[in-house]
């Protein structure tokens, strides 16, 4: 298998107004007052605002679920991982095509990590794939919404059933998702959310986990603090060994403030993505060399976090944005190539083998409008 090489021609365009960039963060305003209450407070840590800002991103995203907020979303995939109880042996089913996020935390128990192909047309994880990669060490399922699209869910929800295991979804990309009229985060046994800069909401750094299964919400609130019961020890008594390993999983209240005021906006800007991504839609409809992945969906709805193509001479396409002052890109890289998941190489990927020199990312942002994306189309319209 080839060595990863970055192909890109060069560093990424700077933000002067005039350069279309890839991704870029979306403060609102009022994150400004939040985070300055947050600071003539005694709570800048884990505090009260953490709990707010839990619940309220549940209701925002239709969930009952049981919300466990976190200092990053690679922290909520661990910590399901943690909560699934995984041991050297054990076997995963994984994406290839993801953030390395979604795996690296395997690598912290020793498991086995299978990687299941893509699906041609939207890079998910192919439910049929998965079913081949099945045996009886299989100890977890795990799914990505790529770009916000979500999953076949009922296909990989029937495998993770028929075999008894959880299914995990990192839904880093999909705030506003939903699949079949149910919200990603109120379906699967584990949902993880990033709020890392570039996401739909940010906290600086952050992520949430949302549980299924009441009894392991205590579990989950003591692993993320060393391991500590922490409701418990404010009791002010000393009722509190430490019997199992925890880690610094939380959020802080300045994180939390910052997630707040990005809640109050999530409409307009879940609105804003979704018309830049549906003018792409449009606009590429029908023109030959390039298709936009997973537009075509009645049964889902995309949380347009990436709008992803899939095009002929990729290269060429992405020479011919940069100088037009568009910045375009990768973005995720199959983690097969990667060297550190070297020994969970499979033998045959024929689906990602097919798009890997396909499939590139254009600008889709809340500092962006439709007239950006229309000047992208624009662009590729006139060849390259
Ligand atoms: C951004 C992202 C992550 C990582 O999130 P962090 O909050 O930075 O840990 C994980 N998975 C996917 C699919 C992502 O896009």
């Amino acid at each position: 298998m080839p060595k990863f090489v970055d192909t890109r021609d060069d560093s990424i365009l700077p933000v002067d107004g005039k350069n279309l960039v890839l991704f870029h963060p979306h403060i609102p305003p009022t994150a400004i007052d939040e985070i300055a209450d947050t600071l003539q407070t005694r709570w800048i840590g884990q505090g009260p605002k953490v709990e707010l800002f839990e619940t309220a991103f549940r209701d925002a995203i239709g969930s009952t679920q049981h919300p466990v907020a976190v200092g990053s979303c690679t922290d909520a995939m661990h910590l399901a991982y943690l909560l699934c109880d995984l041991k050297p042996g054990d076997e995963v089913i994984v994406p290839v095509f993801t953030c390395t996020a979604t795996n690296i935390p395997l690598l912290y128990h020793g498991v086995k990590i299978r990687f299941a192909d893509a699906q041609p047309g939207t890079l998910n994880i192919d439910p049929d794939h998965v079913r081949t990669l099945v045996t009886d060490r299989t100890k977890a399922i795990v799914c990505v919404h790529y770009g916000g699209l979500p999953c076949d869910m009922d296909p990989l929800q029937a495998i993770a059933d028929e075999i008894g295991v959880p299914l995990i979804e990192d839904a880093a990309q999909a705030v506003g998702a939903s699949y079949k009229g149910r919200p990603i985060g109120a379906i699967s046994d584990f949902t993880a959310f990033s709020f890392q800069a570039i996401k739909h909401i940010t906290t600086g750094d952050g992520g949430m986990l949302m549980i299924r299964d009441p009894d392991l919400v205590s579990k989950s609130k003591r692993i993320r603090w060393f391991g500590i019961d922490r409701e418990a020890k404010q009791g002010g008594t000393w009722e509190n060994d430490i019997r199992e390993i925890g880690y610094k999983y939380q959020m802080t209240d300045i994180g939390a403030a910052m997630g707040l005021a990005a809640l109050k906006t999530l409409d307009e800007t879940l609105t804003l993505r979704k018309s830049i991504l549906a003018r792409y839609v449009d606009r590429l409809a029908g023109m030959d060399g390039i298709e936009v992945v997973g537009a075509h969906f009645k049964d889902r709805v995309h949380a347009a976090w990436l709008c992803t193509v899939l095009v002929d001479r990729r290269k060429d396409l992405e020479r011919k944005l940069r100088s037009k002052s568009i910045e375009s890109g990768q973005v995720h890289f199959r983690n097969d190539r990667y060297s550190v998941f070297s020994d969970f190489r499979e033998a045959k990927l024929p689906n990602m083998d097919a798009m890997e020199e396909r499939y590139l990312v254009l600008p889709l942002h809340t500092q962006m409008s439709v007239a950006d994306a229309d000047r992208v189309c624009d662009v590729i319209q006139s060849g390259w």
